[in-house]
């Protein structure tokens, strides 16, 4: 697995609850974001009334998941955790609503993946909390329809593409996330460290902060394998040398690339003259999944600008040749 994949692996899940913000002072960054929702928060609960559904876009790792707690424990609700996949049947959807109390929040990960059966009964509730379902089948099935506390939505997905229209159009705030900079990286990495007892010293956390792609959960989990290398060659310190030596040998370069991102790179540059190139070949040649190429590696390297993307497919940047160590091609985007 890649150390510096975004997604959530069982060690992250494990670890991450422990150091996950649980109020909106501690949800570092983000600024847009946070000053938004203190106020939609606050005028909820002035009100006494639910607060609107949410829909929380971004790459995996932005924060999702950890600003869904952050909204309940500042609503001072419960939260109950499922994702798109998970909820198969129209049944599955009606037993998390109607265990819900007055103002709680559901929060729905991967919201995009729920089928459209699902969806269906999802858009009553959501507008009149309602709960508008058939039981039974054949000549004896009838449609019931139940009151349903009022609630919050909370969607989370990756892309709001990915969302039909309806659907989107149900959600009163529509927040996105942006990738983080160093700096709101590094007092991630400082906080982080506290809680886990390290002592992270000048530019450790810097070190790790720009290696990790924007992403909170990859900044987290870098430090993890920092303080591993740390306790067993430097007595526990990480400092930046440290920081440096420990990315060397997870093989993390000063960008935060892995050997997935150079492949990429490598692969326009040398096999397809540095693009256009489509992402389909480009999966082909990398073994990999489109939708890894898109959601998981592209971002990144687009947000970065080593990589644009054109009508006509991909093109690596100047940036991209120089970062290799090549000679962009006269007409390399710039
Ligand atoms: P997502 O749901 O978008 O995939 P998560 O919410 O699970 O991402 O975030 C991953 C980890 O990153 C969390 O466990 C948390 O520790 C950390 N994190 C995310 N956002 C922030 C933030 N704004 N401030 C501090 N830590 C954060």
């Amino acid at each position: 697995d890649r150390i510096i994949a975004a997604d959530a692996t069982r060690e992250d899940d494990a670890i991450e609850a422990s150091i996950r913000p649980q109020r909106l002072d501690d949800y570092l960054g983000q600024q847009p974001v946070r000053e938004q929702m203190a106020i939609f928060i606050e005028a909820a609960k002035q009100r006494r009334e639910a607060l609107d559904h949410v829909l929380i876009f971004g790459p995996p790792g932005l924060g999702k998941t950890t600003l869904s707690h952050v909204i309940a424990n500042e609503l001072g609700v419960a939260l109950r955790v499922t994702s798109g996949p998970v909820i198969e049947k129209a049944g599955d959807l009606a037993a998390l609503l109607t265990n819900l109390q007055p103002h709680d929040v559901l929060f729905i990960d991967e919201i995009h993946r729920l089928s459209p059966v699902v969806e269906e009964v999802l858009y009553p509730a959501m507008e009149d909390f309602q709960l508008d379902i058939m039981i039974g089948e054949g000549p004896a099935a009838r449609s019931i329809k139940i009151d349903l506390p009022p609630f919050t939505l909370i969607g989370a997905t990756t892309r709001a593409g990915l969302l039909t229209a309806p659907l989107r159009d149900r959600f009163g705030i529509v927040q996105r996330l942006e990738f983080y900079s160093a700096e709101e990286l590094t007092r991630i990495v400082r906080r982080s460290a506290q809680i886990l007892g390290l002592s992270c010293e000048g530019d450790g956390a810097s070190e790790i902060a720009r290696r990790s792609r924007g992403t909170p959960r990859i900044a987290n989990r870098l430090l993890r394998r920092v303080r591993d290398y740390a306790q067993v060659r430097a007595n526990g310190r990480i400092d930046r040398e440290v920081a440096n030596a420990a990315m060397q040998m997870l093989k993390v370069d000063p960008e935060g690339f892995d050997d997935l991102d150079r492949r990429l790179l490598h692969l326009i540059i040398e096999n397809f003259d540095g693009g256009p190139v489509g992402v389909e070949s480009m999966a082909a040649a990398l073994s990999e999944e489109r939708g890894t190429l898109e959601d998981v590696i592209e971002p990144y390297l687009i947000q970065q600008g080593y990589l644009v993307r054109t009508a006509r497919g991909r093109m690596a940047t100047t940036k991209a040749w120089r970062h290799l160590g090549l000679e962009p091609r006269r007409d390399a985007a710039a």
